[in-house]
């Protein structure tokens, strides 16, 4: 936080997180850079929100890019994947807008999921259209628009790392508009925005963030908070399969096995696979009730 004036900030940077992700599967360059941008982004948010529990950010695209999904929880446990459509080709530098929104068809999503939900409490889910050429201009104008809270965002990512740094000016305890009295120093938030945005992306891809951190505020007093360390965590679960496989139906999943002999499902984000044989599947439909079937958008593609 800069002392004395309505602007908090926050940088992230994720490596080992970043390289497990892209462990399992390799993206096209351009579409690394949107995914990792959108892990940086996501934890950025997930640290920024007054909320206890998962945010899950999605790109529904038109091009290239069909599904998008990146999910945070509230110990910074990442995930993310990207389903691209069949023989999509995609060129090292396509624009966001050639990836995901060629038709203005895109869409995006932020799902915030409560850790601990009431019994029938829903997930809050907004879905905006793809407002802005960047991943940060799209969470900036989400963020103006559902939160009512200006927020500027700074992303890059390659394949080795992703890094982010947020700004966000605060509103006063009442909610009113920033006041000269209330805040001596009312000029902070155009001077951090100004000194932010001189960092060029490839500086924000070869500088470690608390080198940045003082090479941008060095001239402002800051209060630096205790780092918190970003992990990758894939929550899926063979139960949280036969929940999807419930949903489906007896009488698709019958058939499934009548072609299929037994599925093999395996998991989007972190490769794990569940094998469910006739058996397996008859169990599921034998069962109580669907317990807890309500399916996270992250959580569609086991
Ligand atoms: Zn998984």
């Amino acid at each position: 936080m800069l002392e004395r004036s309505p602007v908090r900030g926050e940088l992230v940077e994720i490596a080992d997180t970043w390289r497990q992700v892209q462990a399992l599967r390799s993206y096209p360059p351009a579409v690394s850079t949107v995914l990792g941008e959108m892990m940086a982004a996501a934890a950025l948010l997930s640290a920024n929100l007054k909320f206890h529990g998962s945010i899950i950010m999605q790109i529904h695209g038109d091009g290239p890019v069909q599904l998008l999904v990146v999910e945070c929880d509230a110990s910074l446990r990442l995930r993310g994947t990207v389903k691209l459509r069949e023989n999509a080709e995609v060129a090292d530098d396509a624009s966001l807008e050639q990836l995901v929104n060629q038709q203005g068809e895109g869409r995006f999503a932020i799902t915030l999921d409560p850790a601990d939900k009431l019994p029938g409490q829903q997930a809050y889910q907004g879905i905006v259209s793809l407002d802005g050429d960047s991943v940060a201009a799209i969470i900036e104008n989400y963020m103006m628009r559902s939160e009512q809270l200006d927020t500027r965002l700074w992303l890059a990512a390659d394949h080795h790392i992703a890094r982010g740094l947020l700004l966000q000016k605060l509103p006063d305890e009442d909610g009113t508009t920033t006041t000269p009295e209330a805040h001596p120093d009312a000029d902070a938030w155009n001077r951090s925005l100004t000194l932010a945005s001189t960092v060029s992306r490839e500086e924000l891809l070869s500088t470690d963030i608390m080198t940045l951190l003082q090479r941008l505020y060095w001239e402002e007093s800051v209060r630096v908070f205790e780092p918190r360390h970003p992990s990758f965590y894939c929550s899926c679960s063979r139960e949280k399969v036969g929940n999807m496989l419930k949903m489906l139906g007896k009488e698709e999943v019958d058939s499934a096995i009548a072609d299929l002999g037994g599925l093999d499902i395996g998991c989007d984000f972190c490769g794990q696979q569940y094998a469910f044989d006739a058996v397996d599947c008859a169990q599921l439909f034998t069962s109580e009730a669907i317990s807890d079937a309500v399916q996270l958008p992250g959580s569609q593609q086991h």
